[in-house]
């Protein structure tokens, strides 16, 4: 069952029968869940949270309802202004360096700032709208280059620099940056 919480939003309950004391982690899925043994009651459920809302928040990495939503409105933001931008800036600098790509994707991966895929589909993080526009730029000319080279080897990384001179700086400062939201 499900038990609504002002500050931890949904909380799940599993009752089980084989539990002799309530038990606190977090869901997959980043919720609240609260263990108990079988027969307790919902009032009793709602003490035990509250005798226990300290401990939880000073130890369990809880989804806050309030930051998740947050977080929510910061990516529909981020996707906008991405969907206006990155498709034209890769479409410009591509055009410039004279590149054919076939397909732009928007992602939100928290890891990778930016993919080539073997269909010359390039992908790019909408993170990057956080970023500075040099990096931004270094990131889709790296993937750029991706199309002539799917690898990082030597003649990639000349090509990189051929196109952003400053790249072993740009990379550098990159990694001062997180793609997540
Ligand atoms: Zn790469």
């Amino acid at each position: 069952m499900i038990l609504q919480d002002p500050e931890f939003g949904d909380v799940i309950v599993r009752k089980n029968p084989l539990s002799s004391s309530v038990r606190f982690s977090i869901s997959t899925s980043g919720k609240l869940q609260m263990s108990v043994p079988k027969y307790t009651s919902n009032f009793l459920l709602k003490r035990l949270l509250n005798t226990n809302r300290e401990l939880i928040k000073n130890s369990l990495p809880v989804n806050n309802p309030k930051t998740q939503r947050a977080r929510d409105e910061k990516k529909k933001i981020l996707t906008n202004q991405a969907k206006k931008y990155l498709p034209y800036r890769l479409e410009y600098l591509a055009k410039l360096y004279g590149y054919e790509f076939d397909k732009c994707r928007l992602t939100h991966a928290n890891t990778r700032w930016g993919s080539c895929s073997s269909n010359r589909t390039i992908s790019l993080n909408i993170g990057l709208m956080q970023i500075p526009e040099k990096l931004r730029d270094y990131v889709i000319i790296h993937e750029l280059a991706h199309l002539n080279h799917m690898d990082h080897s030597n003649a990639f990384w000349q090509e990189v620099g051929e196109h952003d001179p400053h790249y072993k700086e740009h990379r550098k400062k990159l990694k001062m940056f997180s793609p997540g939201v």
